[in-house]
């Protein structure tokens, strides 16, 4: 390269430089794209609806929510990984995100270094539920019933490495028996399905069952969580109904592509922040037994918690003889 030559890509360099700079100062100028990788109407999509509406006023520009179903969530997160990092491509996603690198030869991302997090969001409960009128009445009419009745029972998921998923694979080892499992996009068709009573079991989270549950319009066995959920008062948790080692939360985070300006990456953690902070959106998470996670909607909570979590999962995966796929 001659002098001229190598001054003119230096000087091209840094005016891409700075424009990046002076984008990054007046983000956002238009609306965000959010995705989450599950359908319309279901736990992640309650959660980003509602989060997305309470950033608004710290970012001044509306979040638009993407819905982005199959395989697990890792196909709308794998969009998000190869998306232009400006910072008008963000996700949401949940435990899954960790989960899916040990479940899937080709995720289509990497969790640990391929993507810029942003921080935790809220760490929702799962119910075991069966369609209203499924015979066992509680959970040990339950274990009983899916012993006997094994190869008629079919167990709706939301695909390989979703929440539903692993909760009905914690279910199915615990019980040690085969289910036929029926996966969907997102546990939205699932539980629509359960209601008209074409699929029979599920595990689902709170931010999409409190209501059917209260309502009577599914039939609801135990909670997942440590304690009892506030919302759900009369629902006992596994480990009350004598299953020790059965706790799962399911944590939530937001993430933007690998590469977006750090000073892009401030305004959405701030924004996040501001977001969980505000009122109606707590109200809406209580209200829906989640928990709002707060002290940790940050990146460096967000890593912590995915370098903790892959090779955590990976190992039980492994014990458990489940194969990458
Ligand atoms: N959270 C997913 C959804 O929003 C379902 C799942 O993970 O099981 O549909």
């Amino acid at each position: 390269m001659t002098v001229a030559v190598k001054k003119l890509v230096l000087g091209l360099t840094t005016a891409l430089a700075s424009m990046g700079v002076a984008q990054a100062a007046t983000f956002p100028e238009h609306s965000i794209n959010m995705v989450v990788p599950f359908a319309a109407g279901g736990p992640t999509d309650n959660v980003a609806r509602a989060l997305g509406e309470a950033m608004r006023p710290a970012l001044g520009q509306p979040i638009v929510i993407e819905n982005k179903g199959g395989a697990g969530g890792s196909i709308g997160t794998a969009q998000v990984a190869r998306a232009k990092p400006d910072g008008y491509n963000i996700l949401l996603m949940h435990i899954g995100f960790s989960t899916a690198p040990s479940l899937y030869k080709k995720p289509g991302y990497d969790a640990i270094n391929g993507m810029a997090p942003i921080g935790l969001v809220v760490d929702v409960p799962m119910t075991i539920i069966a369609r209203e009128d499924f015979p066992p009445n509680n959970i040990q009419e339950l274990v009983q019933y899916l012993k006997e009745h094994k190869d008629s029972v079919s167990l709706a998921n939301a695909g390989i490495g979703a929440a539903s998923h692993l909760c009905g694979t914690m279910l199915t080892q615990a019980l040690g028996v085969d289910l036929l499992t029926v996966p969907y996009k997102g546990t939205a068709p699932a539980i629509a399905d359960l209601m008209g009573k074409q699929v029979d079991v599920m595990c689902d989270q709170t931010t999409n069952t409190t209501q059917q549950i209260k309502s009577g319009k599914v039939k609801v066995y135990a909670v997942t969580s440590k304690q009892r959920v506030p919302t759900l008062p009369d629902v006992p948790t596994m480990q009350e109904s004598g299953f020790k080692d059965f706790e799962v939360g399911i944590w939530h985070g937001m993430w933007a592509p690998k590469g977006t300006p750090q000073p892009v990456v401030d305004t959405l953690v701030k924004a996040l922040q501001a977001g969980l902070a505000n009122d109606e959106f707590q109200k809406r998470m209580a209200t829906l037994g989640a928990t709002v996670l707060t002290q940790d909607a940050n990146p460096a909570a967000l890593q912590a918690k995915v370098e903790q979590q892959v090779p955590q999962w990976g190992a039980l995966f492994k014990k458990v003889g489940v194969e990458p796929q």
